[in-house]
């Protein structure tokens, strides 16, 4: 049983990244160890809890490197959310505030077909303004949403709230 222990200790602080007064969490000693990436895999991969997934969707950019490696684990497909401009096709968008001003997100409008079964994954949740405006894009394109996972939470910043009533899992929470 991979142990969520281990994966604690690799992720990296490092302190006013990019900007003062943040702790950036590292995760790249994770992917640079391959018993450790596997580990975070196979960690997220259970927290589908054995349901069938038609798509896993990763969020621009760390998100991607997680969704990918489980989408082929579990014989998913895997669809990106990209930042505003840098999907080629038609695309839905949502806005979400961040600390100073404001993002956009996007998503192909032919990614996910109405039911489809999707677990949305990210690297980190901190404000859920990202995740949130994820969901809501998959809720646009009818999708069904049975699982939201993350590598990492900053639980005292209480992102989940931005997360409706979905399944969340995080795999390691920072309080
Ligand atoms: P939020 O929308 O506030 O939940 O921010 C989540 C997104 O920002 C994720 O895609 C993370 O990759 C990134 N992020 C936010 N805060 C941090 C942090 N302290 N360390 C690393 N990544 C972060």
């Amino acid at each position: 049983m991979p142990s969520a222990d281990t994966l604690r200790a690799a992720i990296r602080d490092v302190v006013d990244f990019p900007k003062p007064g943040i702790v950036f969490k590292d995760i790249t000693p994770v992917l640079a160890d391959p018993a450790l990436f596997r580990d975070a895999i196979t960690l997220i991969c259970d927290s589908a809890g054995g349901q069938r997934i038609d798509k896993v969707v990763g969020i621009d950019a760390r998100g991607f490197i997680f969704a990918a490696a489980v989408a082929d684990r579990l014989g998913a497909g895997f669809i990106p959310v990209r930042k505003k401009g840098k999907l080629p096709w038609k695309t839905r968008q949502q806005a979400y505030s961040l600390e100073y001003g404001e993002s956009v997100v996007e998503l192909h409008e032919d990614a996910v077909a109405p039911g489809e079964t999707v677990l949305l994954v990210d690297d980190l949740l901190a404000t859920g303004g990202t995740a949130g405006a994820a969901l809501n894009l998959l809720d646009q394109l009818g999708a069904q949403v049975v699982g939201v996972t993350f590598l990492i939470e900053l639980g005292f910043l209480g992102g989940r709230r931005m997360l409706g009533d979905h399944k969340v899992t995080s795999i390691l929470v920072f309080d």
